[in-house]
């Protein structure tokens, strides 16, 4: 369906856990968030009916995050819940790849159109400093694994970090060379602990990798189903692309809601509030109920974030309070 600003919104990504088997310093605390309890979280009856309702709406791919998607125990059932309902074209999958080998089988099998790796660095101690103590091995096995399934689509998302070696870019946009792959940055946004983060641009990022592999062949339009814009670097098998929701605001073409652990459907990153779904569900309401909550928050969608700062006392009231891996990144 269209939101008031216009924009198709097809596109839900849910959270299926505010959990993780890593710390990343932008993410998380050190030592973790306290954990919603189990029973505050939806269950997967309780997901595959927002998206099937979803559907009526227009959401046709769903993206499963958290969290970490994988330390939710059987995640792969789900994933063939949902993708068997009619009408969802597509289920993806961001990880941070650590449980991805051990899955992988189940997940395919199941139905699971496209994966994303999130790895920030190559450099197995840097790894192991941003993780708060994540095994690099484990998440590069687990793309490794990934890529055996020709029919998958897979993607290593990045964030680059002011003050980290440029030569890790370079590293990771590398990757792309020999395998099927696309390597993606994605910029720093000042949402949870991620403020208090400096984030490398889209420019400072591309032109280092043009100094290492020369001149990319542009993409004019997007690719896939978000805002990523895409080159190639001559020689590559995969794209880099760039996901700069700070330097290039993509607000005008978002396609997307987000749904979180506990139920609430988030019209916007950065705006809190939406629709408390669980809540519907637990007091009985009929599917209509829900598909009315879900409309009128999809339809409400703000027009833009303000990642700025340019925001007035009246606005910042309303803005996410939570962390990334609470409202799920
Ligand atoms: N645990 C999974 C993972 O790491 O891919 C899924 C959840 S994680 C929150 C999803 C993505 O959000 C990761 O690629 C992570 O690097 C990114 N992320 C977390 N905080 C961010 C921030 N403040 N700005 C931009 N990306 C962020
Ligand atoms: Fe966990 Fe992903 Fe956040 Fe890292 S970015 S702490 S892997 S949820």
């Amino acid at each position: 369906m269209q939101d008031q600003h216009g924009r198709m919104i097809e596109y839900m990504r849910v959270s299926v856990t505010d959990r993780c088997n890593l710390r990343c310093v932008y993410c998380m605390p050190e030592n973790g968030i306290t954990s919603v309890p189990h029973n505050e979280i939806l269950t997967f009856d309780e997901i595959s009916r927002i998206c099937r309702i979803g559907v009526s709406l227009g959401i046709s791919r769903i993206k499963l995050t958290g969290g970490e998607p994988l330390v939710r125990k059987d995640l792969p059932e789900l994933v063939g819940m949902i993708r068997r309902i009619q009408g969802i074209e597509q289920v993806s999958l961001t990880t941070n790849g650590i449980l991805l080998k051990d899955n992988i089988n189940k997940l395919v099998s199941n139905g699971m159109d496209s994966v994303n790796v999130s790895i920030d660095t190559l450099d197995e101690q840097s790894y192991f400093e941003t993780t708060r103590g994540g095994g690099l091995a484990e998440a590069l096995e687990g793309i490794e694994a990934a890529l055996k399934f020709p029919e998958l689509a897979v993607k290593i998302n990045c964030v680059p970090l002011e003050g980290q070696s440029q030569e890790e870019w370079v590293r990771l946009a590398g990757l792309a060379r020999d395998r099927k792959i696309d390597v993606r940055f994605i910029e720093m946004m000042p949402i949870g602990f991620g403020k208090q983060y400096a984030g490398a641009g889209q420019e400072k990022v591309l032109k280092t990798l043009k100094n290492a592999f020369g001149e990319p062949e542009q993409y004019s339009g997007r690719l896939g189903n978000g805002p990523a814009v895409y080159v190639q670097f001559p020689g590559f098998r995969g794209r880099t692309g760039f996901i700069s929701a700070v330097s290039h605001q993509f607000c005008s073409t978002c396609n997307r809601v987000r749904l979180t652990s506990t139920g609430i459907l988030k019209p916007c990153l950065q705006y809190g509030g939406g629709a408390d779904l669980r809540k519907l569900i637990r007091e009985g309401a009929e599917d209509s109920e829900i598909r009315k909550n879900m409309e009128k928050t999809i339809y409400g969608k703000p027009a833009a974030h303000h990642f700025d700062g340019k925001i007035s006392a009246a606005e910042e009231e309303n803005f996410e309070t939570k962390d990334m891996s609470q409202i799920g990144g």
